[in-house]
């Protein structure tokens, strides 16, 4: 009987990274994946186009759960999550990152006995006010798999006691850009579609809740990308979160190229030949590195400081960047293929460790 896998995913991120591990489970001997998509992302280029492009299997489960407040949200997926892992009794679920679908899929699993494995396990902001770094801490702690991108990662969770389970695998994230990248470069028309040249624009995105939840700030967000448009264009591929936000507070994205959100091969090959980044993003702050191209957070702190350190990424109201070094720390691009090696391992149930 091959190891049987359950993923839980809902939201645009984890698209893209369970699509680089499923790619992995599938050419990997011995495991079989099943898939809950929870619904949390939902318009159909925030989801469906991830899943056709990324040739990611279509989920076995969709939930269809989005909207409403955190707990109501999270409540709801934790009701629909449990009965599906009673009647398919995998022996993992996968979870990744730090959204509401990560904690609802964790969470159920744990209180069934279900060992959890994490992917991206041990990221922390040390900032409680953000919903993503309480869904982190409580996966990190009911987890049996800590699958870390980092070394950072890592000593996150041994200051937290959590030392059993853990793995350095790397960025699963960037396993995914190189495989994005090679079939961007071919098939995406976005720079073309947009009458874009090469090295003249620079790319943002917002959607955190800190920089949408509040007109003042939303404003500053924007003020300072107006500033960044000075003799370029600043192309703005627009969160719904965002769209509703700023249509609903009033404030005007007029001089910035709104677009829709694009797939992720667009998304590559904007990325590629842009000449900076600004973003609230997690996994875009990364990705501007494995493009080499500079980023500036529009955030007030990063989980992922070494891309600070090492010169490639900053705050935007914090000190300039330092020069550059290259980061070993996000692996070769097999980081999917090392999770699928451990995932072979059947784990003793939690209750029993
Ligand atoms: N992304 C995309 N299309 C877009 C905007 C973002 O494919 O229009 C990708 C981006 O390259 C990154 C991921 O979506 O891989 C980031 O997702 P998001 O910003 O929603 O979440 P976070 O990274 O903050 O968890």
């Amino acid at each position: 009987m091959p190891v049987k896998i359950l993923t839980v995913v809902g939201a645009r991120p984890q698209f893209i990274k369970a699509a680089a591990v499923s790619r992995a489970i599938r050419e990997t001997d011995g495991l079989a994946e099943v898939m809950i998509h929870t619904g949390q992302h939902f318009d159909a280029n925030m989801s469906d186009l991830f899943f056709d492009e990324l040739a990611i299997p279509k989920p076995k489960h969709h939930l269809d759960i989005n909207g409403g407040g955190h707990g109501d949200m999270t409540g709801r997926m934790l009701m629909a999550i449990e009965p599906i892992l009673l009647a398919e009794k995998p022996d993992w679920v996968v979870v990744y990152g730090d959204t509401n679908s990560t904690l609802a899929g964790s969470l159920a699993a744990a209180k069934l006995h279900i060992p959890v494995a994490h992917v991206e396990a041990g990221l922390r902001s040390f900032n409680r006010r953000m919903p993503e770094e309480l869904n982190r801490i409580v996966t990190d702690h009911l987890s049996t798999l800590h699958l870390c991108p980092t070394a950072t990662a890592i000593a996150n969770l041994a200051s937290e006691g959590v030392v059993k389970g853990v793995h350095h695998v790397g960025d699963v994230m960037y396993d995914a850009t190189v495989f994005a990248l090679e079939k961007a470069e071919v098939s995406s028309t976005i720079l073309a579609d947009l009458q874009l040249q090469p090295k003249q624009y620079a790319l943002a995105t917002v959607h955190r809740a800190e920089n949408t939840g509040d007109p003042e700030r939303l404003r500053e967000v924007v003020q300072f990308l107006l500033e960044q448009s000075r003799g370029r264009t600043v192309v703005l591929p627009l969160h719904p979160r965002t769209r509703g936000a700023a249509a609903r507070l009033g404030v005007s994205l007029e001089g910035l190229r709104v677009i829709d959100p694009v797939g992720y091969l667009d998304m590559a090959k904007l990325l590629h030949h842009a000449t900076e980044v600004f973003t609230d993003s997690g996994g875009l702050q990364k990705e501007a590195y494995f493009h080499r191209v500079r980023c500036v957070t529009l955030r007030d702190e990063t989980e992922w400081t070494e891309t600070v350190t090492n010169g490639w990424n900053r705050l935007w109201k914090g000190p300039p960047h330092v020069a550059r070094n290259e980061i070993t720390d996000y692996g070769r691009g097999r980081a999917a293929f090392e999770i699928a090696e451990l995932l072979k391992d059947r784990a003793p149930s939690p209750a029993a460790g």
